[in-house]
């Protein structure tokens, strides 16, 4: 196997660019894409302070190192989980990471810093753990981001987790979702900006960008993501991948380019927002969604909630 651009030996075969890369040329493809991601979306400028979401997986290192060498400043923001064994050892990595190249790494632990993790709050709330856990991250790197007078919050979502959701999206025709569903949602009502840098990248692709350039990330998957529908769909896409390579790309990008804007007006029915009582995120209701889940995992009534965070 012999690399498309230089005829060198190959290390890996990119099937839906019907090409193969060496180490060199493979890295410089994933920046290119990354580079092309922010300039075609708008994504970020150099003059911007970008704060990205640290899991300690492949995805978000990934978008970090890239970022950083595109010459980006760029901070990292971990949020801990409560999730036993899985988030210790995510946990390790993201600061290993930051800390092996002098980077600034954010830290909040849900546990300590709010009094609950994600089983017992999806316990308490009867919510699914994915459902507790999606509102306590958007709502945590929110509010680190307004606190840290970030541009930008940064996620690692690559094609494939984007293709997954917009096919569930599409099966069960969320349309208020599919308005919403763009690599790039503008700040606005006091939330930041929010970018996914990695969207023309698949998930084999970051994985083999991670071991490429040394970098250390957490292989296991979250053990709550077990039964996730969000992993049936990405099993699907696979399938369909094996046989036509190149088609999670389309259907992405064929959605942005052809179908998202249709789906705008459903997006736009947004309630008038104010200050939550209890923290001062924006929100439709007087008490945001953080807020009630924090009360309900920590059986605190919201009055004394309230004193308390006063
Ligand atoms: S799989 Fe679910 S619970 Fe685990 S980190 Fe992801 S969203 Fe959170
Ligand atoms: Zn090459
Ligand atoms: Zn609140």
């Amino acid at each position: 196997m012999k690399c498309t651009v230089c005829k060198g030996p190959a290390v890996i075969d990119v099937r839906r660019h019907n090409a193969n890369f060496c180490r060199e040329h493979f890295l410089r493809l994933c920046r290119d894409q990354v580079a092309k991601a922010i300039k075609d979306f708008g994504m970020l400028h150099p003059s911007e302070r970008a704060l990205v979401a640290v899991s300690g997986g492949k995805d978000s290192l990934a978008v970090w190192d890239i970022l950083l060498q595109l010459g980006y400043q760029v901070d990292g923001l971990y949020l801990g989980l409560g999730i036993g064994d899985y988030s210790d050892a995510s946990g390790d990595m993201a600061r290993a990471f930051a800390t092996e190249r002098g980077l600034r790494l954010i830290e909040v632990d849900l546990p300590t810093d709010h009094g609950f993790d994600i089983p017992t709050g999806a316990k308490a709330a009867r919510r699914v753990p994915c459902s507790a856990c999606g509102l306590s991250k958007r709502h945590l790197f929110d509010e680190a981001a307004r606190q840290g007078g970030y541009d930008v919050v940064v996620t690692g979502h690559n094609l494939d987790d984007e293709a997954a959701v917009l096919f569930g999206n599409v099966l069960h025709w969320q349309t208020g979702y599919l308005g919403r569903q763009l690599p790039v949602l503008p700040a606005r009502n006091g939330f930041p900006r929010k970018v996914k840098p990695l969207v023309r990248l698949a998930e084999r692709e970051m994985a083999a960008y991670c071991v490429l350039r040394g970098i250390d990330y957490i292989v296991e998957e979250c053990p709550m993501a077990a039964g996730n529908k969000h992993l049936g769909y990405k099993e699907a896409l696979n399938t369909i991948e094996v046989t036509s390579p190149g088609t999670k790309h389309d259907f992405y990008f064929g959605f942005l380019a052809r179908a998202s804007e249709r789906f705008a007006a459903d997006a736009a029915e947004q309630e008038q927002l104010q200050a939550c009582a209890i923290c001062g995120a924006p929100t439709p209701g007087e008490v945001c969604a953080f807020c009630r889940l924090v009360e309900r995992a920590t059986s605190v009534p919201v009055e004394l909630g309230r004193r308390a965070a006063r």
